[in-house]
């Protein structure tokens, strides 16, 4: 039965191996079913999610109301294109400005297209309301960002892997280091033509950087300042994942975007992307206010899928969901717990350095060299032991499970990390 059971899942990773091109290094798994905080492989063995596919299922997999409004837009209308109106886009466009505060959306499909579009937007604007010269306008990024894979994007990524052998890079950007508001002002203040700040609220990919508690503040204010617009990628932070309903309201747990709370650091660009469709169905979304959002005319931009029907009822319903099931607030209480119980853990731990993050958006940091192969083998032993997550950057372990977690289901996660991490104790 064992042999015959291994069979199976060798088969699908045989089958991706040739025919798949090899841009990913995936752990051995076989995924076939998924709900809530759970997932299958093909051999019937159940895993506790701690990727939730990069914080895109924050609603758990499946979830019946998200997989609903999927199947009932679906017998009705699937695309039209932007050539003709849709009965669905508006409802929802009218739905997610209102949640988050600004006056318009502009819909596209994937993280790194609402990332290009979020950049065409601001060098319009730079150009048409700034009055900087063509060409000349510069978008500040931060050193590890991580913002997608288009060739733009990869322009001013300092990841070798993700930019070797892929230019040439595209012009205008320039890199400071994450977290360091006095690098931004000193460039702020020897350059006119900077348009935009390009950031990520909490760095994911990079390894869950948080940054100072006031840093974003900071940043809004000396954008501010300089008319530079603050845009912020939340891809990956947005949709509650830690324990806001975006990492830029700080500590704020408002079901939306509220402007009167002091910690609010309202971005000029908003990027989401990922939890937008609870993982159902590729949503993304660049949200700014009509100073802005005009800049953009009929045929300067635009996507055959953006704004689609289905996309409009997938991302409204999961959208609703996140308040339905208040997942800001189980977030934050869960994120708490989690960290608590890893410090504890590495009080004693050889194997461990450090716990961070925010929300349920976490990583801990193994005592071993980057280009070890511990984490990977700490990932390894986890899948054996029921929960999956992936290393990032070598030597951490990001850990982001679906937000729809219950106490008891994250206690029994704990043990299971802890008992793990202890075979590879010293
Ligand atoms: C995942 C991610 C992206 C890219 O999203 P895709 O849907 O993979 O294109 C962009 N920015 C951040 C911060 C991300 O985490």
């Amino acid at each position: 039965m064992a042999i015959l059971e291994k069979i199976n899942s060798s088969h699908f990773i045989n089958l991706e191996d040739q025919y798949g091109a090899h841009n990913y290094h995936p752990l051995p798994v076989v995924l076939t079913k998924g709900e809530g905080v759970y997932v299958w492989d093909v051999e019937g063995k159940k895993y506790y999610d701690f990727l939730s596919a990069y914080s895109a299922v924050n609603q758990g997999h499946c979830h019946p109301k998200i997989v609903n409004a999927l199947i009932e837009q679906a017998q009705k209308l699937t695309l039209t294109s932007r050539a003709f109106y849709n009965d669905k886009l508006g409802d929802y466009e009218k739905y997610i400005t209102g949640l988050f505060g600004f006056d318009k959306i502009l819909p596209m499909n994937t993280g790194a297209e609402a990332v290009e579009t979020a950049i065409k937007l601001c060098r319009k604007w730079a150009y048409e309301r700034k009055g900087i010269d063509e060409h000349d306008a510069v978008i500040v990024v931060c050193d590890n960002n991580f913002h997608g894979r288009t060739t733009t994007i990869i322009s001013f990524s300092n990841d070798e892997n993700a930019r070797k052998n892929f230019g040439p890079y595209t012009d205008g950007f320039v890199k400071i280091p994450y977290d360091d508001v006095d690098s931004l002002q000193a460039l702020f203040e020897n350059n006119d033509n900077i348009a935009g700040f390009l950031v990520e609220p909490i760095q994911g990919e990079a390894g869950v950087y948080v940054p100072a508690k006031d840093y974003l503040a900071k940043v809004k204010a000396l954008c501010n300042k300089h008319n530079v617009l603050f845009i912020a990628d939340e891809v990956q932070t947005g949709i509650a994942r830690t324990g806001s309903l975006l990492a830029v309201c700080g500590d704020c747990s408002c079901e939306h975007a509220c402007e009167q709370q002091q910690t609010y650091a309202k971005p000029d660009i908003l990027i989401l992307g990922k939890a937008v469709s609870g993982g159902v169905y590729p949503v993304s979304a660049v949200l700014a206010d009509d100073e802005i959002m005009q800049v953009i005319k009929p045929g300067q931009h635009g996507s055959t899928f953006g704004g689609n029907p289905l996309a409009a009822a997938v991302a409204t319903a999961a959208l609703e969901v996140i308040e339905d099931e208040h997942l800001i607030q189980n977030a934050r209480k869960l994120g708490e717990l989690f960290r608590s119980k890893m410090q504890e853990y590495i009080q004693k731990s050889t194997i461990v350095s450090l716990v961070r993050g925010k929300g349920l958006l976490n990583a801990i940091v193994i005592n071993d060299s980057e280009d070890s192969s511990t984490a990977w083998d700490i990932c390894m032993k986890l899948a054996e032991n029921g929960l999956l997550a992936k290393p990032t950057h070598g030597n951490i372990i990001r850990f982001a499970p679906p937000l729809v977690m219950t106490e008891t289901q994250l206690l029994d996660c704990v043990s299971i990390i802890t008992k793990t991490l202890q075979e590879f104790e010293k």
